[in-house]
């Protein structure tokens, strides 16, 4: 087709932004679309990035791109409304960059690697959204964005959460069903660089990755989040929506509790709100990644259901840019034969399979169904809490065994329960 971009891709989160990078280095003519006035403008997230993927495109990216602190440190925490119970780890250990993990802020990151696939050639407009995917003979042939009509051989759909583009088409189900997502509201706190040092015990640049299970979801699925940054704390929750109905609190009542218990209170005590956002997060793994390929286009990133909830932490960032980066090479391939069909499209499904992507998504196929069992979030942080309780009070009375104290707090859930979960649990991961 005369005038065409070699490809279009519409959204600049980390997926557009990769596919970009990738085929504008290799000399392809590509056109980004955002409809956020910058990139990252309207992207959240809760703030860990696993360096891998990037690490391959762009290796040693951590020197040049606005992180804010490598991870050293790891906290998860059984909470209930008035206790809490931590595992902290510290990873002092040599890590190579590429197992390295690093908390960011898209607004700052996001635009550092649009600047990035511009440097190598790729064209960006941002402020416009895109309506319409066109279509000719049956093949994606363009986008309608802002009443102009603009051409390409491949359109790589990189939307985000709500890819309503790729519903558009027909590729993606539309997500009627509240049990595969998430919401996610989260503030952005400022404290001074050294106070986070000192209340998360962390040195230089390194930062703290901290997990609560419990009473933040308000004991439904999912959890809090704790990242330090240079000179904010990224605080959140994020709660599953298939029970929200019965839920006493709203997601923003949650994050107001969650910010008033007693163990994160102290720690964020005299800092300034800089931000307040709120975000949706897929949560049905393997189970919602839709048809990725057709005559002309590709879906990448969340739009494409790559978001990986493992209880103990959610993943997509790392998996955006994977998905960009396969989708990018499939069109460079596709520009190779001069055949962007879906089957000469198809090696981004090939890269896809042999890829982490893939294989991560069917290893955790079990766990959005084994998440949505409440005793997970409910009645296992007081378990734990009730354990610890009675093992660190000594009240005059003759002491118990532990043995007894502990399978005392462990018939309150229910033996049968415990063993169900806990063979369902291992199953599942
Ligand atoms: C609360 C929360 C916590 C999370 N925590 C983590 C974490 O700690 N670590 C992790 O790895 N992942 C985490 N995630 C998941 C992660 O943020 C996402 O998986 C990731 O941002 C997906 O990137 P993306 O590029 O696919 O989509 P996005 O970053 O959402 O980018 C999509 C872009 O497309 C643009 N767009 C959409 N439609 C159009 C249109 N029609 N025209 C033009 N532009 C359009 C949007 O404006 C946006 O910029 C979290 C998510 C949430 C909500």
């Amino acid at each position: 087709m005369e005038d065409a971009f070699d490809a279009i891709v519409v959204g600049a989160g980390l997926a557009g932004c990769i596919a970009a990078y990738v085929l504008a280095k290799e000399g392809a003519e590509v056109l980004v679309i955002e409809r956020g006035n910058y990139a990252g403008s309207k992207n959240m997230t809760g703030g860990r990035l696993y360096g891998h993927s990037l690490e391959k495109v762009i290796p040693g990216f951590a020197k040049e791109a606005p992180i804010e602190r490598k991870i050293t440190k790891e906290k998860v925490t059984f909470m209930t409304d008035d206790t809490g119970v931590t595992l902290d780890y510290h990873n002092g250990r040599d890590q190579s960059t590429i197992e390295e993990s690093y908390t960011l802020l898209r607004g700052e990151f996001d635009q550092w690697l649009m600047e990035k696939a511009e440097e190598m050639g790729a064209q960006f407009i941002s402020g416009i959204r895109v309506d319409e995917v066109i279509k000719k003979d049956g093949k994606v042939v363009g986008v309608m964005a802002d009443g102009d009509e603009l051409f390409a051989n491949a359109v790589i759909l990189a939307e985000g959460v709500n890819p309503v583009l790729g519903e558009k088409l027909g590729m993606v189900q539309p997500k009627v069903e509240a049990d595969v997502m998430a919401v996610g509201a989260k503030e952005l706190i400022e404290l001074p660089e050294n106070v986070i040092r000192d209340r998360f015990n962390v040195e230089g640049d390194e930062g703290c990755a901290w997990l609560f299970a419990g009473s933040p979801a308000n004991g439904l699925m999912g959890g809090g989040f704790l990242y330090t940054n240079k000179t904010t704390i990224s605080l959140g929750v994020v709660c599953g929506l298939h029970d929200i109905e019965h839920s006493s609190k709203t997601v923003p009542q949650m994050l107001e509790d969650f910010k008033n218990h007693a163990l994160i209170k102290p720690l964020i005590e005299g800092g300034k709100l800089l931000e307040y956002s709120g975000h949706v997060v897929p949560e049905a793994g393997i189970h919602m990644v839709p048809k990725l390929v057709d005559d002309g286009v590709l879906i990448t990133g969340d739009a494409a259901g790559f978001c990986l909830n493992i209880g103990y932490t959610v993943r997509g960032m790392d998996l955006a840019i994977a998905s960009g980066e396969a989708a990018a090479l499939a069109v460079l391939k596709a520009r190779e034969a001069n055949d962007f069909s879906a089957a000469g499209l198809n090696t981004y499904q090939d890269l896809l399979n042999d890829s982490f992507i893939m294989k991560d998504l069917n290893l955790y196929k079990g766990l959005p169904d084994f998440m949505q069992n409440p005793r997970i979030f409910n009645q296992y942080p007081k378990m734990v809490a009730d354990i610890m309780q009675s093992m660190f009070t000594v009240d005059g009375s003759a002491s118990q065994p532990l043995r007894k104290t502990i399978m005392k707090h462990c018939k309150e859930v229910g033996y049968m329960n415990l063993i169900k979960d806990g063979f369902k649990g291992v199953a599942a991961i």
